[in-house]
C-alpha cells in the first residue's frame, strides 16, 4: 500500500499525471483542488467559505484541507496519490501525523519541475477547455504562482530533509513526463 505525493507548481500538470498514475498503479487519487471545487459546485457551507479565496488565487486555510484529507484517508484501504496537497509545511506535518494514525507512511514525494513561462502557457491552454475561473484571470494566475513560491516551495526542503524527494523534469511533452514518473513509481512499487 504505497502513498505518494505529487508535487509541483500550478499548471505543471499534477492533475493529469496523478490520474494516469492512479489508473496504472491502482491508487486512489486525492486532489484537494478537486474536492474544494466540488464543495463550491455543490454550494455547501464550506464551498461558500472558500470560493472567494480560490477565485483570488489564495490558498485556503490549512485546517480546511487537512480536514478533507483526513476524511479521504479514512475512506480507503488502497494506496494513495496526493495531488495538490500538502501545499504548506504545516500541511506536510499534518500529513505525516494523519498517515501514522492510519498505520501508513509516505513512500515518495515526486516534484514535477517546469519553468515559470511554461506554467503560464499551460494554464492559459487549460483555460480554453476547462471552466476553472482561476485559470482565466491574469491577476489570479500571477497570485497563485506567488502563493506557490512563498508558501508551497518551502515544502520541498521539508521533504528533502526526510530523504523522500525525487525531482523530475516536467517541461516536455506529457508522455515524456509520464515515462519519467512511471520509472520512479516502478521503483517504489516493485
Ligand atoms: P488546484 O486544483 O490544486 O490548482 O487548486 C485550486 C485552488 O484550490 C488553489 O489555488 C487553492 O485556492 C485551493 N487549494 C487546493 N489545494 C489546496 C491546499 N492543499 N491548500 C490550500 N489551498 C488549496
Amino acid at each position: 500500500m504505497k502513498n505518494i505525493v505529487l508535487f509541483g507548481a500550478p499548471g505543471v500538470g499534477k492533475g493529469t499525471h496523478a490520474l494516469l498514475l492512479a489508473e496504472k498503479y491502482d491508487l486512489d487519487h486525492f486532489s484537494t483542488g478537486e474536492m474544494l471545487r466540488q464543495e463550491v459546485a455543490d454550494g455547501t457551507p464550506l464551498g461558500l467559505r472558500v470560493k472567494s479565496l480560490m477565485d483570488r488565487g489564495d490558498l485556503v486555510g490549512d485546517d480546511v484541507v487537512i480536514g478533507l484529507i483526513d476524511k479521504a484517508i479514512t475512506s480507503t484501504d488502497k494506496g494513495i496519490i496526493f495531488d495538490g496537497f500538502p501545499r504548506t509545511v504545516q500541511q506536510a506535518q499534518a500529513l505525516d501525523f494523519l498517515l501514522k494514525r492510519h498505520q501508513r507512511r509516505l513512500d515518495c514525494v515526486i516534484s514535477i519541475d517546469a519553468p515559470r513561462e511554461e506554467l503560464v502557457r499551460r494554464i492559459h491552454e487549460r483555460a480554453a477547455v476547462s471552466n476553472r475561473s482561476d485559470d482565466s484571470d491574469e491577476a489570479t494566475i500571477r497570485h497563485r504562482l506567488e502563493e506557490y513560491e512563498e508558501k508551497t516551495r518551502p515544502v520541498v526542503d521539508y521533504y528533502k530533509v526526510s530523504g523522500l524527494l525525487v525531482s523530475i523534469d516536467g517541461s516536455g511533452q506529457i508522455n515524456q513526463t509520464s515515462m519519467r514518473l512511471c520509472k520512479v513509481v516502478d521503483q517504489i512499487i516493485h
